[in-house]
């Protein structure tokens, strides 16, 4: 059974419908992340799973049991925000040591346990320093400690890097993983980035107007989206308007375009006058020097037309003969090779039959 089960949950707020008919389950010791644009019902969603609202139709059930009777203070659930909401006037140890009290712990057990949380996330060090003698990253540590310390089913967490820096954030995504497979509670992460959701989820729930459009592992999410929604807000990508023209054995034809006739394995539940996009990721497509053009797949000529070099990949847009622009990643690894073409240069890019994705409307 779930841990964490969603059936049909919707919430309005007067006509507008934030939250609409969720449907999702959350196992025991996911690291499972909502990820979806700013107002797309992420925090609403997260905000009746800890009791703070209620949702207006659906179920919410923690181990089967329907849960919308029981508080938020009498749920299995904490919840941490962006805002870490320490409190100021309490040092490291009384704020993570608060909920302990809260609850009649006995003063040995408590002094105990906070040692604990404090060393699971390497702040035993800073247990009589208080929030404001603290960075951003720590007090966040702190926010963690004091949510795990009464051993929660689940941890809510909303946005809880946001307020850090990129390279502290990407340091703190590495020590969430590790905490979560050290305690392992589940955890449920609210964030609008793409790249925090697929660095550090084992599932996502991609959001959308309040829907739930795609639910699965980062690697499917980024590889296979469902719709073009998800194709564009997850990572970059070419995407070009295109219809089914043909069905045949395990092949589709498809008119895209400015581009042509373009042939891509053929998915399932598509159909002959279907419309859609040819999506593909920039990596996928190589870039070449034209002489190269007759060994290549789906190969088009065009000049390059900017590039934007980023340390360890280039970013190449190419202008095609026809007038479609492509963007293509290159990795900068080769030894001595920081750019590959310059503006202006005749290029010919390419891409294999599978890097091609038919995204019906
Ligand atoms: P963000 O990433 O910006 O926090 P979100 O995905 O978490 O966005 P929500 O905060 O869940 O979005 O809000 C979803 C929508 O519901 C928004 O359009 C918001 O304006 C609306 N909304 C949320 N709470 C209320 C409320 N109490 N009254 C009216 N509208 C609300």
């Amino acid at each position: 059974m779930a841990l964490l089960e969603l059936r049909n949950v919707t919430r309005r707020f007067g006509d507008f419908t934030a939250v609409d008919c969720v449907n999702l389950s959350i196992e025991a010791g996911e690291l499972f992340t909502l990820l979806g644009p700013s107002g797309c019902g992420k925090t609403t969603l997260l905000r009746m799973i800890a009791g703070f609202d209620v949702p207006d139709s659906g179920q919410i059930l923690l181990d089967g049991q329907d849960i919308a009777n029981i508080p938020p203070e009498k749920r299995p659930i904490h919840t941490v925000f962006q805002s870490y909401a320490l409190f100021p006037h309490m040092t490291v140890a009384d704020n993570v040591a608060f909920p302990l009290k809260m609850s009649g712990k006995a003063p040995d057990e408590i002094k105990k346990r906070v040692e604990q949380a404090l060393a699971e996330v390497q702040l035993s060090r800073f247990a009589h320093r208080f929030p404001h003698e603290l960075s951003g990253g720590q007090k966040q540590r702190v926010a963690f400690a004091r949510g795990l310390i009464n051993r929660p089913r689940l941890l809510l967490m909303d946005e809880p890097l946001g307020a850090l820096d990129a390279k502290l954030r990407e340091d703190m995504q590495r020590e969430l993983i590790n905490l979560q497979k050290e305690v392992g509670i589940t955890f449920v992460f609210v964030t609008h980035s793409q790249d925090e959701a697929l660095a550090l989820s084992q599932r996502i729930a991609v959001m959308n107007q309040g829907r739930v459009e795609q639910i699965g592992e980062p690697s499917v999410i980024y590889g296979q989206p469902a719709n073009r929604f998800i194709a564009d807000f997850i990572g970059k990508i070419n995407l070009m308007e295109a219809q089914v023209t043909q069905v045949s054995g395990q092949d589709m034809t498809l008119e895209a375009d400015k581009l042509g006739t373009t042939t891509l394995p053929l998915k399932q539940g598509v159909n002959v006058g279907d419309k859609g996009v040819i999506a593909i990721r920039p990596e996928q497509i190589s870039v070449h020097a034209p002489d190269k053009q007759a060994e290549l797949p789906h190969a088009h000529s065009g000049k390059v037309l900017d590039f934007l070099y980023v340390g360890d990949v280039t970013t190449y847009i190419v202008e095609l003969d026809c007038g479609i622009h492509m963007e293509a990643l290159l990795a900068n690894s080769a030894p001595g090779r920081a750019r590959f073409f310059e503006v202006g240069d005749p290029v010919i890019v390419s891409w294999t039959r599978e890097a091609a994705q038919f995204l019906p409307n």
